[in-house]
């Protein structure tokens, strides 16, 4: 068991045929049959298939004309991203109720930190398994999970019992389980690498192990040392939450450079109600209220103001604004105003959490 480095409890959650279980959950008729998201045109590509499909050899990224031939009985249905976009919502404000650590890959799959979380349950197995319940609970969709150590056993893991099942590698289990796995499933090993291991005689972890790190650097380059670390479940890799932004804004080039401050004042009224627009869908507030002018001759000016409270509204901001506008004489015409907000009300919690993250005590219990 690798000691040397701290260890996460980490749960990789993926939707069991996403794209193709909810075509089957939103039309009935579908259900229990083979069928294929994408287009049956000749240049069409299958994005999904149902588990029906896959009993037949259908894949996903496989030609459509293939899929046909190998399923005669395949049903073609266009995809519908805004539909799967809204499940894909719901599903992540459930993982969000365990854990902010939350990294998607893609609209059905994520991984979760869940060593601190908000529940205070040690068990990361258990609350993968809660976490699957309320997913087919709200959606009527089932997932499978992956629960370990770090990221890569976590998504490796989440393959092992899917359909609709659950992997926990206990980190007492981590190099067995790592030894025992086919080198084609190793996380970032395609078929061209996996080929290229099968010639060099690697076909499981334990044949990978054999290997030196320079050899595999030598054959694979920088994955060399990857493939390297994580046969001995090294990764440390962090869960990365999408970035919150540390400032907000909105700006406007002008087709023609602007002389006169009246019609300045225009164009904030606008660039100031289009930031409005984007705290609003980010649910975002900030104190620091910063003026970008550009000249005509391209040099740069900020003027900043840091408010005693947030704010979000169009008409504080362009008060703001405007005062900052009148703090100095302009130097020359103006190609281009902006406004932005900073010192943003989302930025505490983020350092709060990973003041949290560090302290944390590591007791293990999966
Ligand atoms: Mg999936």
């Amino acid at each position: 068991m690798p000691n040397d480095f701290p260890m996460r409890k980490i749960i990789h959650v993926d939707m069991d045929a996403f794209y193709a279980s909810v075509e089957q959950l939103d039309n009935p008729e579908l259900r229990g049959k083979p069928i294929a998201v994408g287009g049956s045109s000749k240049r069409g590509v299958v994005a999904a298939a149902s588990y029906e499909a896959r009993k037949y050899g259908v894949r996903s990224a496989m030609s459509s004309v293939l899929a046909q031939r190998n399923c005669p009985e395949l049903i073609f249905v266009k995809a519908r991203f805004e539909r799967y976009k809204e499940i894909s919502k719901i599903i992540r404000g459930i993982f969000h109720e365990y854990t902010d650590l939350v990294e998607p890959l893609s609209l059905d799959e994520a991984y979760l930190d869940v060593t601190v979380n908000k529940k205070g349950n040690p068990s990361a197995s258990l609350m993968a398994r809660e976490i699957r319940q309320k997913i087919f609970d709200t959606t009527g969709l089932n997932a499978s999970a992956g629960i370990s150590i770090n990221k890569f056993i976590a998504k490796v893991a989440s393959d092992v019992n899917k359909p609709n099942g659950q992997k926990t590698v206990n980190p007492e289990e981590v190099m067995q389980f790592l030894e025992d796995l086919e080198i084609r499933k190793f996380y970032g090993v395609g078929k061209v690498t996996a080929e290229k291991m099968y010639k060099l005689g690697i076909f499981t972890g334990k044949d990978l192990k054999l290997k030196t790190e320079e050899f595999l650097e030598k054959n694979f380059g920088k994955s060399g040392s990857y493939y390297y670390n994580v046969v001995r479940g090294i990764h440390t890799s962090e869960v990365k939450p999408h970035r919150i932004p540390k400032s907000v804004g909105a700006e406007r080039t002008f087709n023609e450079n602007l002389s006169s401050e009246i019609f300045m004042l225009e164009r904030l009224d606008h660039i100031a109600e289009e930031l409005e627009k984007r705290l609003k869908k980010a649910n975002i507030a900030g104190k620091t209220v910063t003026l970008k002018i550009k000249y005509s001759d391209f040099t740069l000016n900020t003027r900043s103001k840091t408010l005693a409270y947030f704010i979000s509204a169009k008409s504080l901001i362009l008060e703001t604004a405007k005062e900052l506008l009148y703090q100095e004489k302009l130097q020359n015409s103006v190609r281009l105003l902006g406004i932005s907000l900073a010192n943003l009300n989302t930025e505490k919690e983020q350092k709060d959490l990973k003041k949290e993250t560090v302290s944390v005590q590591l007791k293990f219990e999966f």
